[in-house]
Order: structure tokens, then C-alpha cells, then sequence
């Protein structure tokens, strides 16, 4: 009796466990299902390694990411810094820091509303923090989508997908095939996830700063003044001494859609005033040079001076993004004529408009 009564006990302690909810952590950042268009071969990343757990992540071109991310892996969770351009690469880019790390990701900070660095926001499931400043959130709400650098992002893919198997159908040489072949897959994939895209917004929101600490640590979001965008925020590591800066400040030039180039300038000094050794760009290789930043202020404001100047003479948008000459600034910056993308110009217009009315 005795025995069997241990028996049922031991049945019920099994069944009680078995009841009980696992927590499987290598599951719980990612929605279950994986969306379209993830199939890539070879890594779709490049993982930097630029301090300890901390890491830069770019594209090798397998995939459509665009933008770069980057990722820290603490004592207990990883934090990942912006999340490409699609919930397929998103979705990759959990897959390869799994080969790095099985600790869960917790946390995503969003630099900017800008598709190339948010539009992964949707595979995470809803446990995981994404924070972002209150303006990414509004945009990301409302219609971040409608607005032209999308626009015109993602009505173009369809063209370029015929321009390279046009360009394909007429290679002979079996190297360049092979790389077109891979860019028209990558390219057919990240239209596929196009198609399920849902902008999703940060749920956790700043307008000045804020700082996460994880054991000795120390994470700061810091929203250094309107730039890039009207809400752009960077990831500042005192103790690694690291910033990753989205757009803010990019390896080299940096859309202007969405910017206020003029307090762009002022804000990028308050970046200088970070105590800060390496940059993780959203776009193009880590660097060190802090000279970078100024010679991208100096490019600034002569587009700002530039553009208006034509403007007054009554030049159109289309005319001044052709003929506005930056040239000079072509030691330090990948210009190779005259001319500004018309987004740009077309932005600093609108700008000049308001600023008149007012
Ligand atoms: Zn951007």
C-alpha cells in the first residue's frame, strides 16, 4: 500500500511538471512562423566584434537587409539595435546571433523610423521590449509608409528585378551571372517580405533619454536634437566607449527626406560631446574617425547654403538637385560630380517654404 501510494505520488509530481509552463528562451524574442522570403545561401551577416558581447552586423548581400544593426550580449539577454528592412531579415539576423548567443533577445532599440532600420519590428514577440523616441513611434503608427523614401524604395523593386534579368539575359561571362542570379533572388525574396510588411511601433517610448542597465553594463539612448529625421536616438556605451548612430551619422552620406539639415549640424555637435572611440554606422563599416563628423557637417551646410541659393534664384527642385555642386567636398565624401538627391532637395525646399510663411 505503502508503494503504491509513493507510485501516485510520483504520478502526480510527473504530471504536475509536465503541466507546468517551460520557458524556452530561444523562442521567446521571435514570433513562431517564419515569414516570406528568408531563403538566402551562405550567412546573410557579417558580425564585427568591435568590444566584449558587443557586435556590428552587415550584410553580405545574400539577403536584402540594407541598413546594418547591431547587436549586445549581456550576462543575461541581448539587446539588438535596429532591425532591418524586412521581417525576413529580421528574422535571419535572430537566426545568426543564435550561433553567437542562446541568451534570449529582451530588447530593441529603433534609431529612426526609417524602413530600413524598423521594419523588422514585427517578427518580436510582444514580451520584447522596442524602444524608440515618441516621434518614431507617431510614425511608425501613422504613415511611415506613405512617405516618399519608401515610396519610392519599394515601387522600385519591381524595375530593378526586371533590370537585372534584362542584364542577366544578356551576360556571357559566368562570374557576373552568378552574382546577378543572387541579387535578383535576394531581390524577389525582399519583395516577398514587402508583402507582409506590418509597421509596427516601438511600445516603449523617450524623448530625451534614457539608460538600461544589465550587470556592470551601462546602455544610454540619447536623443541629441532634431537630424536625420525628428527623432532620431543613439546608442551610447560609456564603459566600451562605443556609439551606434543609425543615420545620424552614416560611414559617409546620409539620406535627407525626412532631415532638418541646418539643427542637423547643431545636433551633431552635442555627439561630439559623447565620450566615445568607435561608431557603429547604420550604414557602411565601423569607424574611428571622429573627423568624419565634421567633414559631414561642412557637406551639410554647404547643401543647405547651396540649395537655398538656388532657390531664391528660382531654380526647381528637380534643376537644383541636378546642378547644386558639392564637389569640393569630394576628398571626404563619395561625390564624384555635381548634384544632390532630390529627396534632399526637395526636403530643404518644403523646409524654405514653411520657414517663410512663418
Ligand atoms: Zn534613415
Amino acid at each position: 500500500m505503502r508503494r503504491l501510494l509513493a507510485l501516485a505520488f510520483l504520478v502526480v509530481i510527473a504530471s504536475v511538471a509536465l503541466w507546468l509552463p517551460r520557458r524556452d528562451h530561444s523562442v521567446s524574442a521571435q514570433s513562431r512562423q517564419a515569414p516570406a522570403g528568408t531563403a538566402h545561401s551562405g550567412k546573410a551577416f557579417k558580425f564585427n566584434k568591435v568590444s566584449e558581447g558587443v557586435y556590428h552586423a552587415v550584410g553580405t548581400g545574400s539577403l536584402a537587409v540594407v541598413g546594418n544593426s547591431s547587436f549586445i550580449v549581456n550576462d543575461d539577454d541581448v539587446i539588438v539595435v535596429d532591425d532591418h528592412v524586412s521581417p525576413a531579415a529580421a528574422w535571419v539576423l535572430l537566426e545568426e546571433i543564435k550561433e553567437v548567443t542562446n541568451k534570449p533577445v529582451t530588447t530593441v532599440i529603433n534609431t529612426h523610423f526609417h524602413f530600413d532600420h524598423a521594419h523588422g519590428n514585427q517578427i518580436f514577440d510582444n514580451r520584447v521590449n522596442i524602444i524608440g523616441h515618441e516621434f518614431t513611434r507617431q510614425m511608425l503608427l501613422g504613415n511611415s509608409i506613405g512617405m516618399p523614401l519608401y515610396r519610392n524604395y519599394v515601387t522600385g523593386l519591381p524595375g530593378q528585378i526586371d533590370d537585372l534579368k534584362k542584364r542577366l539575359a544578356s551576360e556571357s561571362d559566368a562570374t557576373t551571372q552568378a552574382s546577378l542570379e543572387r541579387q535578383i533572388t535576394a531581390a524577389q525574396n525582399n519583395l516577398a517580405s514587402q508583402r507582409e510588411l506590418k509597421p509596427t511601433p516601438p511600445n516603449v517610448t523617450l524623448t530625451d533619454r534614457m539608460t538600461l542597465y544589465r550587470g556592470s553594463r551601462e546602455i544610454q539612448i540619447r536623443y541629441l536634437g532634431r537630424g536625420h529625421t525628428a527623432g532620431d536616438v543613439v546608442v551610447f556605451l560609456p564603459r566600451e566607449k562605443v556609439v551606434m548612430t543609425g543615420d545620424f551619422l552614416t560611414a559617409a552620406l546620409s539620406n535627407m527626406s525626412d532631415s532638418f539639415p541646418d539643427e542637423w549640424v547643431k545636433s551633431l555637435d552635442n555627439l561630439k560631446t559623447l565620450d566615445f572611440e568607435t561608431v557603429l554606422p547604420g550604414h557602411g563599416e565601423a569607424f574611428t574617425d571622429k573627423a568624419k563628423i565634421g567633414y559631414f557637417q561642412d557637406y551639410m551646410r554647404d547643401v543647405w547654403t547651396e540649395v537655398s541659393r538656388l532657390k531664391q534664384q528660382g531654380v526647381s527642385a528637380e534643376d537644383a538637385a541636378k546642378r547644386a555642386d558639392l564637389t569640393k567636398h569630394s576628398a571626404h565624401l563619395p561625390i564624384n560630380g555635381p548634384g544632390v538627391p532630390l529627396l534632399g532637395v526637395q526636403r530643404i525646399y518644403t523646409l524654405l517654404d514653411e520657414r517663410a510663411r512663418r
